[in-house]
């Protein structure tokens, strides 16, 4: 697809907010939705609304089917071997939170450590947290520079034969700094630690192949993803998802129920208690069609050049009172800075006040902020509909608060 057609594809792009056309700079918060996915969803709920798995009619037959190749779209998409190591949560928070009681439960015991980065999100960070507390393990942080990059040396160091998980995000979403997860990952393994990779931020940017990397968890965002709030995936390598028990407990998890004794299901059903989100999940497989007809590697190139132009162009001099946050040299196409003199949350509203959307505050990374001595950081977020008229538009905008 022609990245100048891409725009077309996004309704809500075509507005304007308070007198100006919207500019959405808020990409890493959440990404808007191609018309492919609104329709998607509009099309299930007018012709195939009915529940999965169970019933022998044929709408049930028809919903279970496109669900079911929502996931198979999805294995193909990460380069996972098996549909069936893909499970459906309500997004990286629940697939975290997921991995934390299913699997930490059973497997972590007291003495045991687990390794976080410094820059994690708090879903990345809580429920270890509480794990922790629970079994008297304990969590560990990899520190980070100044420009936000993992300080590897001190990982080697943290890494040791207790260490049991490294859970660690791919992609920061509140600095853009690509973590060098390939490296974790064999490092931990040779100690015999497992590797949760926090994809959130990473999949809408660059291909993910899981088999490639070796991760033994991935956690999925569809709404970070182009596609519908609300869902999200888990990946996991097969025997690590077999040994662990189920999440949640009610239906459609079990295989057979007596007051006695229950069995539980194959995966990925043990892991899906209940009626699943089946619309946004049928809908989510129109978002990663969408991604994989555009192209990974034409939406990287251009988000690189939506990059570099939003650098350029902070480097004059009318933008000196600019503070870049996150610099590292691996980077997606998200800068979070402050303004001398100005808090972020005022750079928001005066942004806003323009027509563009950015996130303001501590991005869910209160820890990373309290790292960098700040308390928030204003964030702007490109995602593959985004224009190099846009960032100067924005820097236009930009020049004018600064001068105040
Ligand atoms: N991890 C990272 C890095 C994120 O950016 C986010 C969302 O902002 C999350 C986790 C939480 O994702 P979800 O909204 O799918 O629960």
């Amino acid at each position: 697809m022609e990245l100048q057609s891409i725009r077309s594809h996004f309704p809500i792009l075509h507005q304007e907010v308070n007198g100006a056309p919207l500019i959405y700079f808020d990409n890493a918060a959440t990404t808007q939705k191609p018309i492919e996915v609104i329709e998607a969803l509009d099309k299930y709920y007018r012709t195939d609304n009915a529940n999965i798995h169970r019933a022998a009619h044929s709408l049930a037959s028809r919903s279970t089917e496109y669900f079911e190749q929502t996931r198979k779209t999805l294995a193909d998409f990460i380069g996972a071997p098996e549909a069936e190591t893909c499970i459906f949560t309500k997004g990286v928070t629940e697939s975290i939170n997921l991995v934390a009681q299913a699997w930490g439960r059973k497997f972590i015991q007291a003495g045991d450590e687990i390794l976080v980065s410094t820059m994690e999100h708090h879903s990345n960070i809580v429920p270890w947290q509480l794990l922790c507390e629970e079994k008297s393990a304990t969590l560990k942080v990899i520190p980070m520079s100044d420009s936000g990059e993992l300080d590897m040396d001190a990982f080697y160091q943290l890494l040791g034969p207790k260490t049991k998980l490294v859970a660690c995000v791919w992609v920061s979403n509140a600095l853009g700094t690509i973590n060098p997860v390939k490296e974790i990952i064999e490092a931990a393994h040779k100690q015999g630690a497992l590797v949760l990779l926090d994809g959130a931020q990473a999949l809408s940017h660059f291909e993910v192949n899981v088999q490639e990397m070796d991760c033994d968890f991935l956690t999925i965002s569809s709404h970070k993803l182009y596609g519908p709030t609300g869902v999200g995936a888990l990946y996991g390598k097969r025997h690590l998802l077999e040994a662990m028990n189920p999440y949640q407990a009610g239906g459609e998890m079990i295989k057979e129920v007596r007051f006695e004794k229950t069995t539980f299901n194959e995966i990925p059903y043990k892991f899906e208690a209940g009626t699943p989100n089946i619309g946004d999940v049928i809908a989510f497989k129109a978002a990663l069609d969408f991604v994989t007809k555009t192209g990974k590697s034409l939406i990287a190139d251009h988000e690189d050049r939506l990059l570099s132009h939003l650098l350029e162009g902070l480097k004059k001099e009318e933008f000196h009172k600019v503070k870049l946050i996150g610099t590292a040299s691996k980077k997606v196409s998200v800068q979070s800075f402050l303004i001398e003199g100005k808090h972020h949350f005022d750079i928001g509203m005066m942004l806003d006040a323009r027509g563009v959307a950015v996130r303001t505050g501590h991005h869910c990374t209160q820890p990373l902020m309290h790292r960098l001595g700040i308390d928030g950081t204003v964030r702007v977020s490109f995602a593959m509909y985004n224009t190099i008229e846009e960032i100067d538009q924005f820097l236009h905008v930009l020049k004018r608060i600064c001068a105040r």
